[in-house]
């Protein structure tokens, strides 16, 4: 009979959860081999199968299978973060003497990591102005072995012509990079209009409910093997806890994006009228300038959108200080709807030149819209006006008499949306 110590870590059978209607989660960093043969076969890739957590594990498997499923990808590999998943992108397929094209409104932290550490690496980093292929095309050279966009841009909603980037950068034999995060493979593939790889930032809209940080990247076999060694030697594995939710928010992702859709949708249009608020971001608006690319490469136009609000920052500060049911988080993609300033947050280390060039000055604010009513959304923007514009040293009081009429029209009390 085996001792007391023995037995309290051998004894207790091994669930069987192949039944499980739920996946189960794998935590385990380690794996038993069948034999001494199995453990060498397997750790040299001639035996497929778990080996160590680090770069193998089921929980993990699961969320890249059926993310690489929805982006139509031959496989994807997960990360720790979006960031890691950016920076293990540059490790696999970049080395001194080559430059990364990128689009200046990416993701700040995106450029930063670009200029900050992969310039330590002799990769030169050239920024272009998103919707601008002249750009494209005469920065992308024999040198450039990554272009990386982010289309919709955030906070702006500017927009690219995917395929078109595509075309430029392949006849130079660079890679194209699309970070896909705003809109999720619901309402857009990349690599279908010709990326070799797409790039997410998964806490986002594809966990939704703003429980954790992950990252994934999907692309053909041979390039997602390059980045699997990457994982394997450099180690930002995503855990399996936070694999399980995301498989399990997959399983939300296209009606939750069906909806924020509808939101922004209803809440932009109705923006749009207001006295007070002007320059609209959002690509299903009929007057955004590239509203008919987007009804081409994009199948929604999703849950991000951007306005400015007139009297400059201190007026935008009080509004969003004036919001009772809407979160000032800078976050995006939470089932929670929030807003962002981005000027003096998420961009503030912008130079007043990049601000100029991207658009973001002090009047602009950034809602992600989240899973509430959009009347109780409507309602809460519409008293914060209100409230804000009662409490300024100089009230526009023209403001609220003039969005009187706009408000009773557009039936904020009664909100009818609900209905339709
Ligand atoms: C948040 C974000 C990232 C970075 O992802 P993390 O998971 O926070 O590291 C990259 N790209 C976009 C578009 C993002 O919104």
């Amino acid at each position: 009979m085996y001792r007391d110590s023995t037995l309290a870590v051998r004894t207790g059978q091994y669930p069987d959860l192949s039944d499980s209607h739920c996946e189960p989660i794998a935590f385990t960093s380690a794996f038993t081999f069948k034999s001494a043969e199995d453990a060498a076969g397997k750790f040299q890739g001639t035996i497929p199968g778990n080996v160590y957590a680090r770069f193998t594990n089921p929980t993990v498997r699961a969320f890249e299978e059926r993310l690489a499923a929805l982006e139509k990808a031959e496989d994807c590999v997960s990360f720790s973060s979006g960031m890691a998943a950016i920076s293990a992108v540059g490790m696999a397929f970049l080395q001194a003497g080559n430059s990364i094209v990128c689009s200046r409104d990416v993701f700040g932290t995106t450029l930063n990591a670009f200029r900050t550490y992969f310039s330590r690496f002799g990769v030169e980093i050239r920024t272009v102005d998103l919707t601008d292929l002249d750009e494209w095309r005469q920065a992308i050279d024999h040198t450039t072995r990554l272009a990386f966009l982010e289309t919709p841009s955030n906070p702006g909603l500017d927009i690219v012509d995917i395929n078109a980037v595509c075309q430029i950068a392949h006849a130079q034999g660079a890679l194209v990079a699309v970070d896909n995060t705003m809109l999720t493979p619901v309402f857009q593939k990349p690599l279908l209009a010709g990326a070799d790889i797409v790039i997410h930032s998964a806490g986002k809209y594809i966990d939704g409910q703003g429980r954790c940080v992950a990252g994934a990247v999907a692309g053909n076999a041979v390039l997602m093997r390059e980045l699997r060694g990457v994982l394997r030697s450099l180690g930002y594995s995503l855990s399996p806890m936070n694999a399980w939710l995301l498989t399990k928010s997959m399983e939300t992702l296209e009606i939750r994006m069906h909806h924020v859709n509808q939101t922004a949708t209803y809440l932009s249009e109705w923006l749009q009228e207001l006295d007070g608020v002007h320059g609209v971001n959002y690509t299903g608006l009929p007057d955004h300038p590239q509203h008919a690319l987007a009804l081409r490469q994009q199948q929604g136009h999703g849950g991000l959108l951007s306005f400015r609000i007139s009297g400059g920052r201190e007026r935008a500060w009080r509004f969003i200080n004036a919001l009772r049911l809407i979160s000032i988080a800078t976050n995006i993609g939470d089932t929670r709807t929030m807003i962002t300033h981005p000027a003096s947050t998420t961009h503030h280390k912008l130079s007043p030149e990049e601000k100029r060039l991207t658009g973001i000055d002090d009047s602009l604010l950034r809602l992600s819209v989240g899973l509430e009513h959009v009347c109780d959304l409507k309602q809460d923007i519409w008293q914060a006006l209100v409230e804000s514009d009662s409490r300024a040293a100089t009230p526009m009081v023209d403001f609220v008499v003039r969005n009187k009429r706009t408000h009773a029209s557009t039936e904020v009390n009664s909100c009818l949306h609900g209905l339709r």
